[in-house]
């Protein structure tokens, strides 16, 4: 496979930088094609603005997704979004890797899918009329690829567990996982999830390490996270709401775009 490998993190010498190299070098013994967008060496720029949108006329409001739409369609986004698009189309997989800052992604990986994900591009896709809401969940330009995060926390496990304090982890990366790469259309694995790293010893390290190559050598195994497809029949068009009768098992919250029938063999497997 090709892969593309989305970096995130500003420190060379970090657990991070590390944890990339073992995963990099294991993708690549097992015969993949790794590409990396390491943001910060790259001077990624973060924030979306008027700079991002050459065709905008000077005396014009800037609405992001109008402009966003017509430069992704004249092909004159710039060249920094156009370069991880084109990377976005070549790679078969995806991993965004991070560290947990303030429960979520760091900001200027944030600024890259808002920058990279245009207008036409990753969102307004498809046939938007009475009966459809364009290609989106499930469908969309990146459907057929894998993606999955890769992601380290200071937080304990338990901290994140079903009764943790933090939340449940599924629960917070949802919007990443579901929002950012269901969305444009990947199949989304199960993260890769580490806690308690900040103080991590050498054992630590290691058995880290070895849990990551393992990951990095059965992605085409991993069963992915079911997530419902919104043009698959469970949701009604135009409120987006689940049909009532689905995902009646217990399941509340985001736990309802599940696919509860999925979910059953999985849990009966
Ligand atoms: P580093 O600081 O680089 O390393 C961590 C430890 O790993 C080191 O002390 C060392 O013991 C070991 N190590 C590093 N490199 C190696 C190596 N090559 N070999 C062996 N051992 C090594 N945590 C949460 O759980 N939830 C949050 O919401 C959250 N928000 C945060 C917000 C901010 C702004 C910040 C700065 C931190 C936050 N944290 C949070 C903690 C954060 O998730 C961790 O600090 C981060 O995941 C650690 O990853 P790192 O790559 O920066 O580690």
């Amino acid at each position: 496979m090709n892969i593309l490998l989305v970096f995130a993190h500003p420190e060379p010498q970090s657990l991070n930088a590390a944890l990339r190299d073992i995963a990099v070098a294991e993708l690549e013994a097992q015969g993949h094609t790794v590409g990396v967008s390491d943001l910060y060496a790259q001077g990624w720029k973060a924030q979306i603005d008027r700079a991002d949108f050459p065709s905008l006329a000077t005396d014009s409001r800037l609405k992001v997704p109008a402009a966003s739409g017509a430069d992704f369609a004249a092909g004159t986004l710039t060249d920094d979004v156009k370069a991880e698009q084109e990377k976005l189309l070549w790679a078969d997989m995806l991993i965004l890797q991070f560290p947990l800052w303030w429960f979520s992604m760091p900001a200027i990986l944030k600024g890259w899918v808002d920058r990279v994900y245009a207008h036409g591009f990753a969102y307004g896709v498809g046939v938007h009329d009475a009966t459809r809401w364009g290609d989106r969940y499930g469908e969309g330009r990146l459907a057929g690829k894998r993606a999955m995060l890769v992601v380290t926390a200071g937080g304990w496990a338990e901290h994140y567990g079903p009764r943790g304090i933090n939340g449940p982890i599924d629960d917070l990366l949802f919007p990443i996982n579901h929002g950012i790469l269901h969305y444009p259309g990947y199949t989304v694995l199960p993260p890769f999830v580490a806690y308690q790293v900040d103080r991590l010893d050498a054992a630590g390290f290691e058995g880290l390490a070895q849990a990551l190559r393992t990951r990095m050598r059965t992605l085409e195994a991993t069963t992915p996270i079911p997530y419902r497809r919104q043009n698959g029949g469970d949701y009604l068009i135009p409120t987006m709401q689940l049909r009532p009768g689905l995902g009646d098992r217990g399941a509340a919250g985001f736990g309802l775009h599940l696919d509860g029938e999925s979910e059953a063999a999985a849990t009966a497997a």
